[in-house]
């Protein structure tokens, strides 16, 4: 008999955090801040809802919502070692420290105003010196073959073809009183079929429970093959530069930016672009990006030598701050590369502020905008955007790239779920919203799935596992009002500045903007 709960990414797609009770053992599988709206990353400052001294963590990738919290769990308690494949390892050797800058940086920021106010300074949620401790836990595995954290309990790890050291944890665990053995499957999150770098994700099939991610689960992307998506990049990218300005690209640190530098050197190579210079600013990327070259020989589908990946001439990877406002000198005819990739923080916000107002600059983003952020705003096509405190008008040319994604849309999702059967137990789906999650458990049951074999779990809700069933033991008192995970209050209020905003900016005179005010002032 063993407990499965779900203290993250139920209902939303950050914060994963899962935690299996077996076998006189209690572990975590991943540990990842909350990202989003301001409500849900107040959860990073409360408590964990559990012990945070379990036995031993395995960790699915090193993407910050699945990685974020550790350092706080070892700050907390946590002493055990953590499982990962070595690339996780490195990666989170410069994510994690970077992520403490962060933390810290904020939290001087807030105390500023805290102090202002006459109130006590806060902690942040951990330190430089947590990351470093937490870095001292990492174990790595590799792919396909297994290791027993506890006796009895046997871990595999199997590429999920997501980002660079990305896995789906498989997990046989004993009875201790000789009964059948338990097969589980967290899926960790799963990559789509076309990518650069990684295989098509892929694991065992039988199991007793899979925990499936559901994040594109009511998405499906048009087909498109690694030729074409590089093509549509080539004709942006001629456009933008032939237009006279710089193209200004919006890139997560991880993976993205590479991938993007990737295509970029095959384009330069085969002479299809004209001659740029390609800057990647940002430091963590520049890091993340040497580790790639580092784990270079595992790299599927890599159309440069392993000695030109990433190394062409004409890149400029960028780590220090005055090179970065040099930058700022330059007006037209350079690609400029940085995070973070939906502007909403970072050292791209500064290239923006540089080149939106110009007509003959592209901004041009190549991945999801969460409602909210500066990047929503853009893509939106608001007339003036607020950076820096500061307003400027959006005469740049603004495109997006749709078909560059870490994750498998809701075919290939369905497709993941059905090559693992038979699950005889329960498939639970995490990580996506209500609609999408619901959506999935639709479509599978059109698949041939029992319906009531398909649990959408709650946030800090915990489930008996027993004899190929599961039965809710209830969920602790709610921590978030499910409503808010996706939007809270400020993000209404950012929507109805923006709506005011546009308003008055769009009235006749300024004697109808009058009235625009008065006549709400009079509603407070
Ligand atoms: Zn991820």
């Amino acid at each position: 008999m063993a407990t499965l709960s779900f203290y993250g990414a139920a209902g939303t797609v950050t914060g994963s955090c899962s935690m299996v009770q077996a076998a006189n053992a209690r572990f975590l599988v991943d540990c990842g801040m909350f990202q989003g709206n301001k409500t849900i990353r107040a959860l990073n400052d409360q408590p964990f809802p559990f012990d945070p001294g379990a036995d031993f963590l395995i960790l699915t990738h090193a993407h910050i919502d699945h990685s974020g919290l550790l350092p706080k769990l070892v700050k907390h308690g946590f002493s055990g070692p953590i499982y990962c494949t070595p690339p996780t390892a490195d990666l989170l050797s410069f994510m994690l420290l970077d992520s403490a800058k962060i933390q810290r940086s904020n939290t001087e920021r807030y105390n500023r105003r805290r102090q202002r106010k006459g109130e006590e300074p806060l902690e942040p949620i951990y330190s430089e010196e947590d990351a470093r401790a937490t870095l001292e836990l990492l174990r790595t595995k590799d792919y396909d073959s297994w290791f027993e954290p506890k006796p009895g309990i046997h871990v595999r790890f199997w590429n999920a073809g997501h980002i660079l050291g990305s896995a789906s944890a498989e997990l046989k665990i004993e009875d201790d009183n000789g009964g059948n053995t338990m097969r589980m499957l967290f899926s960790g999150d799963i990559g789509p079929e076309e990518k650069v770098f990684h295989p098509e994700p892929e694991a065992e099939r039988g199991f007793d429970y899979v925990i499936c991610e559901s994040t594109y689960g009511d998405r499906e992307r048009d087909d498109y093959t690694l030729e074409v998506r590089r093509e549509m990049l080539r004709k942006e990218l001629v456009r933008g530069l032939s237009a006279g300005g710089n193209v200004v690209i919006p890139a997560f640190a991880v993976e993205r930016s590479q991938e993007l530098l990737h295509d970029i050197g095959v384009l330069l190579a085969n002479g299809e672009l004209p001659e740029t210079t390609v800057f990647l600013d940002s430091p963590l990327a520049k890091a993340v990006t040497e580790v790639f070259i580092k784990h270079a020989g595992t790299l599927d589908d890599v159309e440069l030598d392993e000695a030109a990946l990433f190394r062409d001439p004409r890149f400029r990877l960028v780590q220090d701050v005055e090179e970065s406002k040099a930058i700022n000198r330059i007006t037209g005819g350079a690609i400029i590369i940085s995070a973070s990739g939906m502007a909403d923080a970072g050292r791209i916000q500064h290239h923006i502020k540089n080149n939106i107002w110009r007509p003959n600059a592209t901004i041009l983003f190549a991945g999801y905008q969460a409602p909210g952020t500066l990047g929503y705003f853009i893509t939106s096509g608001e007339p003036v955007v607020r950076i820096h405190g500061k307003e400027f008008m959006v005469k740049a040319e603004i495109r997006q790239l749709g078909n560059y994604s870490a994750h498998a849309d809701q075919s290939e999702l369905l497709d993941w779920v059905e090559e693992r059967g038979p699950v005889v137990g329960r498939l639970f789906l995490n990580h996506g919203d209500d609609d999408a999650r619901e959506e999935m458990a639709r479509l599978l049951a059109t698949r041939g799935f029992d319906p009531e074999h398909i649990v959408l779990p709650q946030m800090d809700e915990s489930f008996e596992l027993v004899a190929g069933d599961a039965k809710s033991k209830g969920r602790l008192p709610q921590r978030v009002p499910q409503a808010e995970l996706l939007t809270d209050w400020n993000n209404d209020y950012a929507a109805f500045l923006v709506t005011l905003t546009r308003r008055l900016q769009d009235a006749k005179n300024d004697e109808e903007r009058r009235e625009i005010i008065a006549g709400l002032s009079k509603a407070l």
